[in-house]
């Protein structure tokens, strides 16, 4: 199947190589150039991921962001962020982002993230392939559907990204064990023991889940911090 990318970039030579370099790994590649023709596009193309600019004229990568989560929620969005924009990253988690990339990037590891996120996606389209398969699980006052993207804390909706129902459903699969940083970043994220990133980027999801999950975020009861090693699901 042949995936469709969104590249979100106002500025013209970073916009035309991203262009280039994913139309020669055989994605179905569309642009645009600021917000509103982002939002426009996103309605028309249909991609299964997005590539979003945070600098952008007419609406900002944010409030793109934000909107494209609301209305398509199995869209992946993948944030380009400037490297001194460092409080950027948590709030484009926030808006409901699944990953950032902060510029200047290598084109290489952006091609292999994206390949990771991609092959995620066909893998939930062949629940056959799944060990365990869940759709619905309902913990504490908890209750999320993965099928439809849908969950709800005592009744009112939750707005998670694809990304965290991801960590969720991984986390409840693996629920009551030691889950290791290291463990997300290869079996949701698709990196290798010799090409790790940083392990920070799961501690910003980890704040992130736990402010919208939790009752007491300073006192987690759902996600467990273990010392030293990683997290732990209690539900
Ligand atoms: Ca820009």
């Amino acid at each position: 199947m042949q995936h469709r990318i969104l590249i979100v970039e106002d500025e013209e030579i970073i916009r035309l190589g991203l262009q280039d370099n994913f139309e020669l790994e055989n994605y179905e590649v569309e642009t645009a150039c600021d917000g509103e023709e982002a939002i426009a596009k996103t309605d028309s193309f249909q991609p299964h991921l997005i590539l979003l600019d945070v600098m952008l004229p007419k609406k900002s990568g944010f409030e793109v962001c934000r909107f494209i989560r609301k209305k398509h929620p199995e869209c992946i969005i993948i944030m380009l962020t400037a490297k001194t924009e460092e409080t950027s990253k948590v709030a484009g988690l926030d808006m409901g982002a699944d990953d950032y990339v902060t510029k200047p990037f290598s084109i290489l590891e952006l091609l292999a993230r994206v390949k990771a996120f991609l092959r995620r996606i066909d893998l939930q389209k062949a629940p056959a392939k799944q060990l365990s398969s869940v759709d619905v699980i309902d913990f504490a006052d908890i209750h999320m559907d993965f099928k439809k993207f849908v969950a709800t804390k005592g009744g009112v909706p939750l707005e998670l990204s694809t990304r965290e129902f991801q960590i969720l459903k991984y986390f409840w699969q693996r629920r009551g064990e030691v889950i290791l940083r290291e463990d997300l970043l290869q079996d949701l994220w698709g990196y290798t023991p010799d090409n790790m990133p940083s392990t920070r980027t799961i501690d910003n999801h980890i704040v992130n889940l736990r402010r919208k999950l939790e009752d007491d975020q300073a006192n987690p009861k759902i996600i467990l911090s273990i010392r030293g090693a990683g997290y732990k699901f209690d539900a």
